[in-house]
């Protein structure tokens, strides 16, 4: 079938209807929102089948909502046809519309045979409602809340928040349980929730310690990683009973996560925009860097994928000494990647947020600060896929759709061309190098390996010995593309 003769089925019934009464033979292209506009005019049509392969995600995506419902299903196809989803948002803010706009995009996504995704972000918050119930409460019995977090967030005490469970559960099986009623599957949830309920970070832990109902409930709150674990056991708790159960107790086969939760190796190798260096939380130094000591909350939220985030934050590449610069954002973002690839069982997929804009918090970018090139970039998804990261996920300010979208994508569409592989290979190696040098990543199945190779460095440009499970591998200088080999 004929491109032309294939857009006039996915046409809006109201412009065939013009169409046919007016006989005009040029067709009207479609309105699409401006955010969908972007993403189709920065992404080509698939060249393999996804095969079993996530569905690329983007942040402009969000902005796809349309009231005119075979518009909806125009932008539905179109998306799909780049291996991109469409994503519905769950407000419980506007419950309403944004129930009905939800169920509309689920029942299309139904009817095409796609992967049914929702942001349930907005309806995530705020347990720290303002109410002061959930205030922390000193020796004397005065009120007050920890404002370490900013000025807008009324971060109060862990340990009177369990009053907020029903209705902060409510907001989401609002949600959950009309989908089950109306008949609709529902594949993959995700949330952005971080601020707001207990965080061990920047200055809580003094205002914790002023707290007597926090001292009560915190064994040892003198010791750091006391507070620690207590702050995280009862973070977990929240999201495991008021997000991923209401959804997980309806359609217990759900990819269900939230940004920036992973297994890990117990440390964290980037800060997020609204944490801050206080000495006395435990970390390790290399070179200029602080990486956190991190409890293991990822197994008590029973989230059903990890979600790391892997970020050119702006004060990153001021860490590192490394002359090439591009090393000094590929070193970090591929350790964050490398961490959550390693120490995630199998079964759990990855899904990760991804950027390459340099993230600038502050507003005040410092000039010796310079952006990472595009080269290196689509290089680190790359080994970013052949390290367990299953499906991606770009976030951006919409000033940055277009490029960001280009970009991932251009790697995504790629990456299908491997997609046995990508299903069923095991990684053959997380070493991230201390030093700009050839990176290596693998994917292997029986003794054939999906191989890539980025060079950094001088030593580059020779053939490199590796041992991988008491076998050899040669990898050849092959730049910038993927290649099998057999393991001696
Ligand atoms: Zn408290």
């Amino acid at each position: 079938m004929k491109l032309a003769h294939l857009r006039m089925l996915y046409m809006p019934f109201c412009l065939l209807v013009s169409l046919l009464v007016t006989g005009v033979a040029m067709a009207t292209e479609p309105t699409f929102p401006r955010s969908i506009q972007t993403v189709l005019e920065n992404t080509t049509p698939l060249k393999h089948p996804r095969n079993g392969r996530l569905p690329l995600l983007l942040w402009p995506v969000l902005g796809g909502v349309v009231e005119d419902n075979e518009l909806q299903e125009v932008i539905i196809r179109e998306l799909d046809q780049r291996g991109v989803s469409m994503i519905a948002t769950w407000d419980y803010g506007k419950k309403e519309i944004s129930l009905t706009q939800s169920l509309r995009i689920a029942a299309i996504q139904q009817k095409l045979g796609l992967p049914v995704v929702a942001n349930a972000n907005p309806s995530m918050y705020s347990f720290f409602n303002g109410d002061p119930k959930t205030s922390h409460v000193d020796a004397e019995g005065n009120r007050f809340f920890d404002e370490s977090f900013g000025k807008g967030h009324k971060m109060g005490c862990a340990f009177t928040l369990d009053f907020r469970y029903a209705a902060m559960t409510e907001q989401i099986d609002y949600f959950v349980r009309a989908y089950k009623k109306e008949g609709l599957p529902l594949d993959l949830v995700w949330g952005d929730w971080e601020i707001d309920g207990p965080h061990e970070f920047n200055r809580s832990w003094e205002a914790a310690k002023r707290c007597a109902v926090c001292q009560k409930n915190i064994p040892n709150i003198e010791t750091f990683e006391s507070y620690q674990r207590a702050i995280r056991l009862k973070r977990a708790e929240m999201t495991r009973r008021c997000y991923t159960e209401p959804i997980l107790s309806r359609y217990p086969k759900a990819l269900v996560g939230n940004y920036a939760v992973y297994p890990h190796d117990g440390y964290h190798y980037w800060w997020d925009y609204f944490e801050y260096f206080v000495d006395y939380h435990p970390h390790i130094v290399d070179q200029r860097a602080r990486y956190r000591k991190w409890f293991h909350e990822f197994a008590l939220t029973g989230y059903t994928f990890a979600m790391p985030t892997v970020y050119p934050w702006h004060d990153t590449f001021l860490w590192y000494d490394f002359d090439d610069p591009d090393y000094r954002w590929f070193y970090n973002m591929l350790l964050v990647a490398s961490n959550a690839g390693q120490h995630t069982d199998y079964k759990i997929p990855i899904i990760a947020f991804v950027h390459w804009h340099t993230v600038v918090v502050d507003g005040k970018p410092d000039p010796a600060v310079k952006q990472m090139s595009k080269w290196a970039y689509k290089e680190l998804l790359w080994h970013m896929l052949l390290r367990g990261t299953d499906g991606l996920f770009m976030w951006c300010p919409a000033a940055e759709s277009a490029e960001e979208t280009r970009l991932v994508h251009e790697v995504y569409t790629a990456s299908l061309e491997y997609s046995e592989w990508l299903n069923r290979g095991t990684p053959i190696s997380f070493a991230v190098a201390k030093q700009p040098s050839p990176v290596i990543s693998g994917l292997r199945i029986g003794n054939r390996v999906l191989v890539r190779r980025t060079d950094f460095g001088k030593t580059s440009g020779n053939p490199i010995k590796m041992e991988v499970d008491g076998k050899t591998l040669i990898i050849p200088p092959v730049a910038d593309s993927c290649f099998v080999l057999t393991l001696q």
